[in-house]
């Protein structure tokens, strides 16, 4: 089998406004072959940044276009097939969009591999430790307090067991941040565990105080409090917060998540779609399994996203949580035909070969650009 062709298709709704929403556009990758299997991938990075490093023509040997790397190329070969991105794209790569568009094209390649061999992928990522995923609700803190309470009891009464708010208002004062958190946990109830994620927007003196002062609502976790370069914050944070630390969204590489580890934080949330795909995404979370540490995935994306997170974490010792995102725009809800519901606050694992979703060719036309 060779691979015959690339492409990076850019959706992106008509309307895209600053709240920190990644559902509002993406970029699709499909591998064709000449054998007519293709393999479906996407990217969360700036679709049109990312649709550039693939489709870029040679510069020179180790600036070149990420399809130029493998076309032609056996898609069954995925660990040389990653190198040979990697190595080709060292002059403006090594991390940031390279390694996102890479995710893109490396997802796709396992959807081949599992549709070749007639395996969803994550037995072939060395197979499950659990068939599904306890969900947890995401989505973004409302601009009010009662909003975010009136959202919180929704998704209790939803039948989520876990939520998660984030970004949004939080960081603006220590009393609004507060206030925001109340009324998420009185919104969710007791029985329901809650995640906070604070989106950047502290200085490490002011994380510190506030992962105590949060405490007493009892988070799962408190996610990015910090800049995601102000390592040296996180290890005074992990030293002295009584919650869970989460955090690894913002890194595509493994020495960015080998330096969170290092610092001492609880959870790492790698994003498949960002850290060169499963091939990447499954050495972090054992990686972090070798610490005796939580992985849980970041995804705020579409449906293709969601699968390939539940096949890499259904392959690791020590994730049993997804994050699954709530958003109700078109692109998160309609891109793919498989909807990959929550059912008694699970989500299953695909079965079918490959990833386990297809795209809606009609969602796909009516949002693409370029
Ligand atoms: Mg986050």
């Amino acid at each position: 089998m060779k691979i015959t062709d690339v492409e990076a298709i850019w959706l992106q709704l008509p309307t895209v406004d600053e709240r920190c929403d990644g559902t509002q556009d993406t970029l699709v990758v499909r591998v064709h072959t000449d054998e007519g299997i293709v393999g479906i991938g996407e990217v969360d990075s700036s679709p049109m940044v990312a649709k550039a490093i693939i489709e870029a023509p040679m510069s020179h040997g180790i600036a070149r276009g990420l399809r130029l790397c493998v076309m032609g190329e056996d898609p069954l070969e995925i660990a040389p097939l990653w190198d040979r991105m990697y190595q080709g794209s060292i002059f403006f790569g090594r991390g940031g969009a390279a390694q996102q568009a890479i995710s893109g094209i490396d997802m796709a390649l396992w959807d081949i591999a599992g549709k070749a061999m007639g395996q969803p992928v994550y037995r072939l990522l060395g197979g499950g430790f659990r068939n599904r995923l306890r969900a947890y609700a995401s989505i973004l803190f409302q601009d009010t307090p009662e909003a975010t309470y009136e959202l919180a009891r929704s998704l209790a009464d939803q039948g989520y067991t876990a939520a998660k708010f984030g970004w949004g208002p939080l960081g603006k004062s220590e009393a609004t941040d507060i206030a925001q958190v109340r009324m998420a946990r009185k919104g969710l109830g007791d029985d329901v565990d809650l995640m906070i994620d604070a989106g950047l927007c502290y200085d490490t003196v002011t994380a510190i105080k506030r992962a105590s002062q949060f405490a007493e609502f009892n988070p799962f976790w408190l996610e990015e409090p910090l800049h995601p370069d102000n390592i040296e914050g996180y290890a005074q944070l992990a030293a002295t917060s009584p919650i869970r630390i989460a955090a690894g969204e913002q890194e595509t590489t493994q020495p960015g998540f080998k330096a969170l580890l290092d610092a001492g934080i609880a959870v790492v949330q790698p994003d498949v779609a960002r850290v060169g795909g499963p091939s990447q995404a499954i050495q972090i979370g054992r990686m972090a399994a070798q610490r005796h540490r939580l992985c849980v995935n970041h995804s705020y994306k579409t449906g293709v996203s969601i699968a390939a997170s539940l096949h890499f974490l259904a392959a690791l010792p020590n994730s049993s949580l997804l994050e699954y995102c709530v958003e109700q725009g078109p692109l998160r809800q309609t891109l793919t035909c498989e909807k990959l519901p929550v059912v008694d606050g699970y989500v299953a694992v695909p079965q079918e070969p490959g990833l386990g979703v297809t795209l809606n060719e009609e969602v796909l036309a009516r949002y693409r650009m370029g």
